[in-house]
C-alpha cells in the first residue's frame, strides 16, 4: 500500500476507507494464444488491474509490455494511477495492464499480441470501463492497433495523431517532467534551471523527451543510461545527436564515454531523474546519491527504505504521481476530444499540462510545508483527501 501511517493519521482516514484503498477493485488474469512468425505458437500471460474506481469509470492507465512484469507490479502501478489521477483532479479511476512479453519483439509480433489482448478485453474497452495508453514497451503504434480493433477513439489514448491522437501527447510526460524539474529547481534548490547538471536513467518516451525539454531550457544533461548501458559527458550531451544514435543502434551505449546504470546513481549531478524501471533507488545506493534533487520520471523508482534515507539526507524528491502525470493530463484531453470531436494543437496541450502540473506542484509544496512532511507524503495525502471526498459523495464510506 502506498499510504503510510503518517499520511493515514494526518488525513484521518477511516478504517472503512482504508480497507477500500487497500484492496484491488478487479483483476483480469488471462492468457493470449497467438502465432508469432519468428517464434511459432506462443501463450503469453496478460493482466488488467483496476485498483480503485471511485473516480471512474473509466479506470485509466497504460499497458506495459515486458518479459519480467508481474501481477504484483501491475497492481502497484494501478494503485499509483489511483493517486495520480486524484492528485491531478481527473475523473478517472486507477488502472493498469500488462503483457508478459519482451519489449524488444519486432513491431509485427507486438501487434499480434496486442490485437489478441484487445480481443480478450474487448468488453472492458467498448463499455468504457478501461481506457488504455502507452507505458513501458508500448507506443502510439500499439495504441493504433487497439483502435483498429475497437474503432472507438475513446477506448485508447496516446494514439497517433492521424487517428484522433492528441498533438503533443507523445511528448507530454517528458514535457511535464521538465516543467516540474524547472519549478522544483526554483522552489527547492533556489536556482534557475540554466546551467544545472542532470543525469537521466531511461531514454525511451519519458526520458528522451524530458532530456529534450530540459536541454531547451538550458539545463546540462551530462549523463544518460538505458538498458544497453550509458553515456557521460561533462560538457553536456547533445540530445538530438543521442536520439539519432539510439535510432540507429537501438540504445545509448556507444555514444561517447561509457557510464553504467550503477555509476549514474553515484554521479555528481544537481538533478537525478530515474525515468526507466521501478526500484532502482534502493537502500544499497540511496546513501551514495550526490544529486541535490531527485525527480521521479518513472513509476515507483524509489524503494520505501530509500525514500527514508533520502529524506534523512535532506535530498528533496518529487514523486512519480506528480512528476510524471503530464501524460495522463494530456490523455484526459485526448479522451474528451474523442468524445466531442473537437480539435486542438500542440501548444494548447503543453499549456494544459504546464498549468495542471504547476497547480498540483504548488498544492503539494504548500501542504508539505504546512505539515512538515516530504513531497511524496504530501502528494499522497492530497490525493487521498480527494479520493475519500469522492467515496463520501458516492456513499461508499
Ligand atoms: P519506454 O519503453 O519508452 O522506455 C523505457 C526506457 O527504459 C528505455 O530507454 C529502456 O532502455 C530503459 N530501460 C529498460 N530496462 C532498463 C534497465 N534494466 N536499466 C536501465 N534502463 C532500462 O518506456 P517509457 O514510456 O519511457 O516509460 C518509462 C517509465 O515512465 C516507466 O516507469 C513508466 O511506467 C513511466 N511512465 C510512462 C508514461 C508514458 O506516457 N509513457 C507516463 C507516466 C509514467
Amino acid at each position: 500500500m502506498l499510504l503510510d501511517d503518517e499520511v493515514i493519521r494526518l488525513v484521518g482516514i477511516s478504517d472503512r476507507a482504508l480497507a477500500i484503498l487497500g484492496e484491488t477493485d478487479r483483476i483480469i488474469d488471462t492468457r493470449l494464444h497467438a502465432h508469432l512468425p519468428g517464434k511459432g505458437p506462443v501463450s503469453v500471460q496478460a493482466y488488467v488491474v483496476y485498483h480503485n474506481a471511485v473516480r471512474g469509470p473509466p479506470c485509466k492507465g497504460g499497458i506495459r509490455m515486458s518479459s519480467d512484469v508481474t501481477l504484483q507490479e501491475t497492481i502497484q502501478l494501478a494503485e499509483i494511477m489511483t493517486y495520480k489521477t486524484a492528485l491531478m483532479d481527473l475523473p478517472f479511476g486507477g488502472g493498469k495492464a500488462s503483457i508478459v512479453a519482451g519489449s524488444e519483439l519486432p513491431p509485427q509480433e507486438k501487434a499480434t499480441l496486442v490485437r489478441e489482448f484487445a480481443h480478450k478485453i474487448r468488453n472492458e474497452l467498448i463499455s468504457g470501463a478501461y481506457v488504455l495508453a502507452p507505458d513501458m514497451g508500448t507506443s502510439p503504434r500499439e495504441m493504433a492497433v487497439i483502435f483498429g480493433e475497437t474503432h472507438m477513439r475513446e477506448c485508447v489514448t496516446g494514439k497517433p495523431v492521424g487517428i484522433g491522437g492528441l498533438p503533443g501527447r507523445r511528448e507530454a510526460t517528458g514535457y511535464g517532467v521538465a516543467v516540474v524539474v524547472e519549478q522544483a529547481a526554483k522552489e527547492l534548490l533556489n536556482s534557475e534551471l540554466s546551467g544545472l547538471t542532470v543525469g537521466v536513467q531511461g531514454f525511451g518516451n519519458v526520458g528522451s523527451w524530458a532530456c529534450t525539454f530540459l536541454s531547451e531550457r538550458g539545463a546540462k544533461v551530462v549523463a544518460v543510461t538505458d538498458a544497453s548501458g550509458g553515456a557521460v559527458s561533462r560538457d553536456g550531451i547533445d540530445i538530438e545527436e543521442l536520439k539519432k544514435h539510439v535510432a540507429k543502434h537501438g540504445g545509448v551505449e556507444g555514444y561517447g564515454k561509457h557510464l553504467s546504470n550503477e555509476e549514474l546513481f553515484k554521479l555528481d549531478v544537481d538533478i537525478l531523474i530515474p525515468a526507466a524501471i521501478g526500484r532502482v533507488i534502493t537502500r544499497d545506493n540511496a546513501g551514495d546519491i550526490k544529486a541535490r534533487l531527485v525527480v521521479e520520471g518513472a513509476n515507483a523508482p524509489t524503494a520505501k527504505e530509500a525514500d527514508e534515507i533520502l529524506s534523512r539526507r535532506n535530498i528533496p524528491l518529487v514523486p512519480d504521481i506528480l512528476a510524471n502525470a503530464g501524460g495522463v493530463v494530456a490523455s484526459y484531453d485526448e479522451w474528451m476530444m474523442a468524445k466531442s470531436g473537437s480539435r486542438t494543437n500542440k501548444e494548447e496541450t503543453y499549456s494544459t499540462v504546464r498549468t495542471v502540473l504547476l497547480e498540483a506542484f504548488k498544492e503539494t509544496l504548500d501542504y508539505s510545508s504546512a505539515h512538515e512532511i516530504s513531497q511524496r507524503k504530501s502528494a499522497l495525502a492530497l490525493a487521498a483527501e480527494r479520493l475519500i471526498g469522492t467515496m463520501e459523495d458516492r456513499g461508499w464510506v
